[in-house]
């Protein structure tokens, strides 16, 4: 989908108009992935915007940026701030909002040592990522040929640009093959997440999610929806799971920031119920929390 320009992107502490916001050709992380970033999303709530769980989001940044022993120029605190400068910026009331720290233009090589580190915040309108109607349809799934990074070849613990070409290979394979989206397995052949997202199973009542150390991102959807399944009565386990145990789930789910809470109706063309009572729920529940109506839940909300 095309992107919808906003007035301004936030570019090594000022504000630049859109369209101003570039780079040179030869800018490092262009040319080797080197880049760190994250998606986040504000949302519209009775008292204005509201971005969800910001400095949970910028601490992710700078744990990715220590992993690639990238020295950040901006503190988290100057983060969140100029974030939420972006954010309320647009006048929107929601957004999606992407922070990115890079090695800009100056040397060529591998090495990044020494290498100046910019940082870019830009904001703009976006739907849900796998279609509005991802809760009520869910979306088919397609157990993919490309496996996810090993942590001794591509920490996944760190979302760094280079470890989004792993995720476009399956989305791409998926795409084509007439599915909406890519389970990726380990090496050991266990489950690890989704293209972009993080996947829960319900099984006999059980839920369960794959752990980092399967080769999932730490999501911050899945942490939020761990405590909201938590509220409503439900025990979740970070666990190992094989393709089979999503062949027989009563339900599966994906959640992410941009994805949000997505039922799943098909894995590998075996049907999965959908959607299911307790996705049906939680999707009920992360759409009020993120726009700030459960009162247990305002400390997640920011203000710009
Ligand atoms: N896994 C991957 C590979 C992702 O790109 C994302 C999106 N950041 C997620 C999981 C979900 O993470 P979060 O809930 O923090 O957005």
């Amino acid at each position: 989908m095309p992107l919808t320009p906003t007035p301004f992107i936030w570019m090594n502490g000022s504000l630049v108009p859109w369209d101003e916001a570039q780079i040179h050709v030869l800018t490092h992380t262009l040319h080797y992935g080197t880049g760190v970033f994250e998606g986040i999303r504000a949302y519209p709530t009775p008292d204005g915007p509201g971005i969800f769980r910001l400095t949970d989001h910028i601490a992710r940044l700078k744990r990715s940026a220590d992993i690639l022993m990238m020295p950040m120029p901006y503190s988290e605190d100057e983060l969140v701030a100029a974030t939420k400068q972006t954010v309320a910026s647009t006048g929107l009331d929601g957004c999606y909002v992407r922070p990115i720290a890079y090695y800009g233009y100056g040397e060529m090589g591998l090495s990044t040592i020494g290498l100046k580190v910019d940082v870019a915040i830009a904001c703009w309108p976006w739907g849900s990522y796998l279609g509005d109607d991802a809760v009520t349809k869910g979306v088919k799934l397609k157990i993919s040929s490309w496996q996810r990074h090993d942590h001794n070849i591509m920490p996944p613990a760190a979302k760094t640009t280079g470890n989004y070409v792993n995720s476009s290979l399956a989305k791409v394979e998926a795409l084509n093959a007439g599915y909406d989206e890519a389970v990726l397995l380990n090496r050991a052949g266990l489950i690890a997440e989704c293209s972009g997202e993080n996947l829960f199973t319900v099984s006999n009542g059980r839920i369960t999610t794959p752990p980092l150390h399967a080769g999932a991102l730490e999501g911050i959807t899945q942490h939020t929806v761990t405590r909201l399944l938590g509220d409503m009565g439900h025990e979740v386990v970070e666990g190992n799971l094989v393709r089979s145990d999503l062949y027989t789930a009563d339900e599966a789910f994906l959640v992410g920031t941009a994805a949000e809470v997505s039922a799943v109706n098909s894995v590998d063309d075996r049907p999965i119920a959908c959607p299911g009572a307790i996705t049906t729920e939680l999707a009920e529940r992360y759409a009020n929390v993120v726009r700030g109506g459960d009162d247990a839940y305002l400390h997640w909300v920011e203000r710009p």
